[in-house]
């Protein structure tokens, strides 16, 4: 985001509309520092400004910046999916998509959060921790995917280091007698990540409605504590595809 220095009137309104703390004063005017700046568009949307000083900049849409707006922006249409936010369904349509069939697990790492951001320097310690135990099943559609240099390694593209983002999500997906070692392998890394982030597990349900006994078992006895989350489809949306079954 920018701000036209010869229109502001240096009135300070847009600056607590920014959730990072990225626009500042200087010589009585207010602008935005683009290192710190991830492009979610709040001071913008707020229309908060009276001169209407805050714009896009040009090049907000240019990679590797880019990235910053389709991992921030929730009215951003990421490039690689075509569907708005940080570019994945993830769970929500499960039952309909049946990405994570019967016996298997999808796991989804959700790494920073508004005021707190993340730079992807961090998130490289969650892949390459990753990598590093043996764990390469990202989810196919995941837009995370493409940022992955050497799925080998866990490195990132060299170019995406210096860029921030709101938040992104790596997801991934395996049978269920991997979770074990996926929660493990996470756990261990959680410390060396400078940002917030939450676990998601998530499979189809049994017969009964019910959580399938043997993950929540594996849940617990690492340590996590949970809360379910369902989402049902009500017989709106039609399964496309069946597998495993
Ligand atoms: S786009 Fe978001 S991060 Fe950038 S200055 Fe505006 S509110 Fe702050
Ligand atoms: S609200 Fe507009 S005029 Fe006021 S400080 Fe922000 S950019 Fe400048």
């Amino acid at each position: 985001m920018i701000i036209r220095q010869e229109t502001c009137v240096g009135c300070g309104r847009c600056q607590p509309y920014c959730p990072t703390n990225a626009i500042h004063f200087q010589d009585l005017k207010s602008t935005v520092d683009q290192e710190v700046c991830y492009e979610c568009g709040c001071c913008l949307r707020a229309q908060i400004c009276p001169v209407e000083a805050i714009e896009e900049s040009p090049h907000v849409y240019e990679y590797p910046r880019a990235l910053r707006k389709y991992f921030s922006d929730p009215n951003a249409t990421h490039a690689l999916t075509g569907i708005q936010g940080r570019g994945t369904e993830e769970s929500k349509t499960n039952d309909v998509t049946h990405r994570v069939g019967p016996g298997e697990v999808g796991v989804a790492i959700e790494v920073g959060r508004p005021n707190i951001g993340m730079d992807l320097k961090n998130i490289q310690k969650i892949t390459r921790a990753l990598a590093r135990a043996g764990i390469h099943e990202i989810e196919p559609n995941n837009p995370f995917l493409d940022m992955i240099q050497d799925p080998l390694t866990g490195d990132l593209k060299p170019e995406l280091i210096g860029e921030r983002v709101l938040s992104a999500i790596i997801e991934i997906q395996v049978k269920r007698d991997r979770l074990r070692h996926i929660l493990r392998t996470i756990k261990g890394v959680a410390r060396e990540v400078d940002s917030v982030f939450c676990l998601d597990v998530y499979t189809m349900l049994e017969p009964g409605l019910t959580v399938p006994p043997e993950v929540l078992e594996v849940i617990e006895s690492e340590g996590f504590s949970w809360r379910p989350n369902a989402k049902i489809n009500m017989g709106l949306g039609r399964a496309w595809e069946r597998k495993n079954s």
